[in-house]
């Protein structure tokens, strides 16, 4: 049988079968308990559960590439890699900056390294980095313009004294 994949995570998550049924609102006995025999994973152990963390699931459902980034093996909501925890969908991109910086994205953290839906923590820029890096690229263009303005203004003085030795040389044409 084809398990569902939120149903899987959550199942390699270790929760029970009814505590799955519960979050993801489907039959127990109709889709849970199936997927977990397809597994081949034992019953939940009752009583209180450890839940893995949303950064221990992450770590869980990622592959590293060999030109350095990172692929999501988890589940897509559309094409966005994403992770369900504490009944909630996130995106693996908000999970990987939360890694990476230690605190949680401003906005969407989207990649920054050029890569489509790398989840390489470190890999991503949320709302306030990229106005930050457009703030930065503005500052930039002006440093980039007044180089330019400056070298003008250096060569016009340059011809000026260029000419005046010239007119002293040969003197002005009449
Ligand atoms: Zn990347």
């Amino acid at each position: 049988m084809k398990v569902r994949a939120d149903i899987a995570e959550l199942l390699y998550a270790g929760l029970s079968d009814s505590a799955i049924a519960r979050q993801l609102g489907v039959d127990r006995a109709a889709a849970v308990a199936p997927a977990r025999a397809a597994l081949r994973l034992p019953k939940a152990k009752p009583g209180p559960k450890a839940y893995a963390s949303a950064e221990d699931l992450f770590w869980r459902r990622v592959k590293p590439t060999d030109d350095g980034h990172m692929e999501w093996t988890g589940f897509h909501v559309g094409r966005t890699p994403a992770m369900r925890h504490g009944g909630r969908n996130l995106t693996a991109c908000s999970i990987a900056y939360r890694i990476a910086n230690g605190r949680p994205a401003k906005g969407q953290a989207r990649p920054s390294c050029g890569r489509d839906h790398c989840v390489m923590p470190g890999h991503h820029a949320d709302q306030a980095d990229r106005a930050h890096a457009r703030a930065r690229s503005k500052v930039i263009q002006a440093w980039a313009g007044g180089l330019r303005r400056a070298g003008r203004a250096l060569e016009r003085e340059r011809e000026k004294r260029v000419d005046a030795l010239y007119a002293q040389i040969f003197g002005t044409p009449e």
